[in-house]
């Protein structure tokens, strides 16, 4: 059987880690591959391409309501976030000679932002705060009141969890930190602290126009959003100070060393411009998914599963779920072979023996199973879940009984 009739038959339903790109972002970005010159140089094929990069951020400027100067292309969410949190406290340290930063992140940031706190701890560069979750997997936005300090350079909160879908109150910590500035430091226009973002989970279903969204750093994936793999941003507001944090030359106003991926790119804006076009309807329509799959689960298995995070501040995609005394990675490659594809956690965190989110929620993490859906999920594909679930509990109550 050819790759394509094989994967036709497959139920995929793991859009958070990872979503198929579209056929509108496929268009642009294969016509994208013939301007192969590098925008860095000055003949006419070189100013061609250098138009379709700076096109291109001009159109991902006007979708978040910003400057094209704000506008930060990368690798990836993972090059973002480094960026963001080592690049700013390595300005604060230049400007601060002699005094030691301060970091506020939660426990469930994404390892791409929580490995460089821990790093930055463990050589003694900064002093960390991490923010515990509610047992609904959201922060509490008091404690953050109670973490600033007159040191502290960067909060880091993710927008909405890559694992439990579970969205944070990203609005009001913003109007901590100004309240703080105006309150405590005396003046509402000092930069620090500063705000900083992981969105990458939320185009597709939450408002990241930044004209309301008050934050000074915004990093986002393509991939997450039907566009093609290694690219991503960073939104600095104008005024932030940021260190490169790789070394080379001056592209992306000499943040980000390296030629740019242009075909990336072309296809990341195009991503994003229908991901907030199209975010209303789709979450209305993913929301009524979300809820049949949770109320088919409901029905079929009640008492024999937990739901992992708020139900309420949660994405539309999202299902995360512990299924009682089941190993979850067993149930992960069960279901595969049943032509579904699921998570254990996050793709990111492989090599954990548990997930560091679900542990944060509550004391005994028993394992989790993401189900996360996108463009291609329908109701049928839930009931395809459901009887598969029900089949591979029975296969294995059977053999207990043996
Ligand atoms: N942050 C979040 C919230 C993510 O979901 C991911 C991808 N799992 C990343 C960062 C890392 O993204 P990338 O692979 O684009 O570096």
């Amino acid at each position: 059987m050819s790759i394509f009739a094989r994967k036709s038959k497959r139920a995929y339903l793991d859009y958070a880690a990872a979503a198929p790109i579209r056929p509108e972002v496929r268009e642009v970005f294969l016509r994208a591959l013939d301007i192969f010159a590098n925008p860095g140089t000055i003949h006419a094929d070189g100013i061609e391409a250098k138009n379709l990069l700076e096109s291109s951020r001009n159109r991902v400027a006007d979708t978040l309501s910003v400057r094209g100067k704000e506008v930060i292309f990368t690798s990836g969410a993972t090059e973002s976030n480094n960026i963001a949190v080592f690049g700013s406290v390595l300005a604060w340290i230049e400007a601060n000679p002699g005094k030691k930063p301060h970091i506020i992140a939660s426990r469930i940031e994404h390892p791409s932002v929580l490995e460089i706190c821990k790093h930055l701890e463990q050589k003694d560069i900064a002093e960390l705060t991490y923010l515990d979750v509610l047992s609904e997997g959201t922060i509490d936005v008091k404690k953050i009141r109670e973490a600033l300090r007159p040191e502290t350079v960067i909060v880091s909160i993710i927008y909405a969890s890559n694992e439990i879908g579970v969205i944070q109150p990203v609005r009001e910590i913003s109007k901590e930190i100004r309240h703080y500035k105006k309150h405590v430091l005396g003046n509402h226009e000092f930069k620090y602290p500063l705000l900083h973002t992981d969105a990458s989970q939320t185009p597709l279903y939450e408002d990241i126009n930044l004209q309301t969204l008050h934050v000074d750093l915004m990093t986002l994936s393509s991939e997450k959003i039907y566009g093609p793999h290694g690219v991503g941003m960073l939104f600095v507001r104008s005024g932030t100070k940021l260190e490169k944090i790789i070394m080379g030359g001056s592209q992306e106003f000499n943040l980000r060393p390296g030629t740019e991926n242009l075909p990336g790119i072309v296809g990341f804006a195009k991503a994003l411009e229908l991901a907030v076009k199209e975010r209303e309807e789709e979450c209305v329509r993913l929301r009524e998914i979300q809820d049949y799959c949770f109320s088919e689960l409901e029905k079929n298995f009640s008492g024999k599963f937990i739901v992992n995070g708020s139900r309420e501040y949660r994405l539309p995609n999202n299902v995360n779920i512990t299924f009682l005394g089941f190993d979850s990675e067993l149930l992960v490659i069960e279901l595969d072979a049943k032509g579904i594809a699921v998570s254990e956690r996050s793709a990111c965190n492989t090599e954990d023996e548990e997930s560091y989110v679900i542990a944060s929620l509550r004391k005994n993490d028993t394992g989790s199973v993401r189900i996360s859906f996108g463009r291609g999920t329908s109701k049928n594909e839930i009931d395809r879940l459901v009887t598969s679930l029900k089949e591979i509990f029975s296969k294995y109550e059977n053999l207990l009984k043996k």
